[in-house]
């Protein structure tokens, strides 16, 4: 049942035959609309009764990544990687380095930023996209704990 959003186009035109997997797993990263680790694409899949194996899931999104489908977030400081649709246009996430947790943030403060920069660099800007790392309130309660 996968609506087309336009990427079996992008697929085809990048030699990428568009298989069940990769088809199954742009879905689910277009539907969430946020950033998500392999392996809540692997929960997400199964939830959807889509056989795809973890290590399946991996090798999808590296080649979906190597034909910027798909952009990969690293976390800092360790291997935790998240993917997301590669999409032009605004994105702004609080995302805690503890939990992962993921919030998108609605209002953009870049807007007039974007403008000066064009002024200034005739650049005809399609997007942004603007991470910011830190702690959720719960995650500061487990961190003082632990210390
Ligand atoms: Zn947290
Ligand atoms: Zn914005």
């Amino acid at each position: 049942m996968s609506k087309n959003t336009g990427y079996e186009e992008k697929l085809k035109k990048s030699g990428l035959k568009s298989t069940k997997s990769r088809k199954a797993i742009l879905d689910i990263l277009i539907k969430s609309n946020q950033p998500m680790a392999a392996e809540q694409i692997f929960i997400a899949l199964k939830e959807e009764n889509i056989d795809i194996n973890l290590s399946t899931v991996y090798r999808t999104l590296e080649s979906l990544e190597n034909i910027d489908m798909v952009t990969k977030i690293n976390i800092m400081d360790d291997d935790r990687m998240l993917f997301e649709y590669n999409m032009l246009g605004h994105r702004h996430y609080l995302i805690c380095i503890g939990c992962k947790k993921i919030l998108t943030i609605q209002n953009c403060p870049l807007g007039s930023y974007e403008k000066e920069l064009e002024n200034e660099t005739n650049f005809a800007i399609l997007g942004h996209k603007l991470y910011l790392y830190g702690y959720c309130s719960e995650c500061q309660i487990t961190q003082t704990n632990n210390k």
